[in-house]
């Protein structure tokens, strides 16, 4: 039995009191226990804010990105070791603003996969293919080439610690969610690519999932949650969402 996951990623939006607000009306929508699990991830500043105020809560902290480096002389670089300092539970790798915006490659990304797990945290590694990538019938192989990439630096065990999130370029921030049967068949493929250790191996799916789309994505079988951005925002939208699953 794979636990539902969904996961809050504020981007670099919010603000103290913004998240403030934000938090307490997470912490009071999502009381009490649930099937579900929910986490959120706000911007490195905000994490302390976050950590106080979801103490005793069942909603659970997430980062943004890390180093792969260790504690030591590198300005304006966060390790794994703060941010397990600091509570965080999860950790995204390679989501495609970093790859995009950073020029983050596949042997950093798989660094950093392994660097969180050092850290006893839980990686999320986010593959997805452009627009162009899947009118030219390429989503499987960029996926697939993402996904190994990871693999032959830290193994299948080392993989089925993480949860891997399918996040489409395309549909990222656009409003236009892949349908549940397009994301459905990326995940199966990506479960077929684990083989039998991809059984526990939890595939979220990422890209503009609201509260109306959310309910259709978690109705297929290899879906097992979701990284929201924009919605995850709006309490009420995010907790409606994390009830949909
Ligand atoms: P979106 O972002 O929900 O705003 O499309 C998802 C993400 O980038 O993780």
């Amino acid at each position: 039995m794979r636990r539902r996951l969904i996961v809050g990623n504020w981007k670099m939006c919010g603000d103290f009191r913004t998240n403030q607000k934000r938090l307490e009306d997470l912490s009071s929508l999502w009381f009490g226990v649930h099937q579900t699990e929910v986490s959120v991830s706000p911007a490195y500043p905000y994490l302390a804010q976050a950590a106080g105020m979801l103490e005793n809560t069942n909603i659970s902290l997430c980062a943004q990105d890390v180093s792969t480096r260790e504690n030591g002389a590198f300005t304006g670089e966060v390790s794994a070791a703060m941010l397990a300092d600091m509570g965080c539970r999860y950790v995204m790798v390679g989501h495609s603003e970093r790859r995009h915006y950073h020029n983050e490659g596949y042997d950093l990304i798989a660094e950093k996969f392994q660097a969180v797990c050092e850290a006893k945290m839980i990686p999320i590694l986010c593959l997805g293919e452009t627009t162009a990538d899947r009118e030219a019938d390429r989503t499987f192989d960029v996926i697939g080439r993402q996904l190994l990439k990871v693999v032959n630096a830290c193994g299948l065990e080392g993989l089925a610690k993480g949860v891997v999130a399918y996040e489409p370029i395309w549909a990222i921030g656009t409003g236009r969610a892949a349908t549940p049967e397009q994301a459905q068949d990326v995940h199966s493929y990506i479960r077929e690519i684990l083989g039998p250790e991809g059984e526990q191996i939890r595939i979220l799916y990422g890209g503009s999932v609201k509260p109306d789309t959310a309910e259709g994505l978690f109705a297929k079988k290899d879906i097992d949650g979701a990284l929201v951005g924009g919605a995850s925002l709006d309490a009420r939208d995010f907790v409606a969402i994390c009830r949909a699953a």
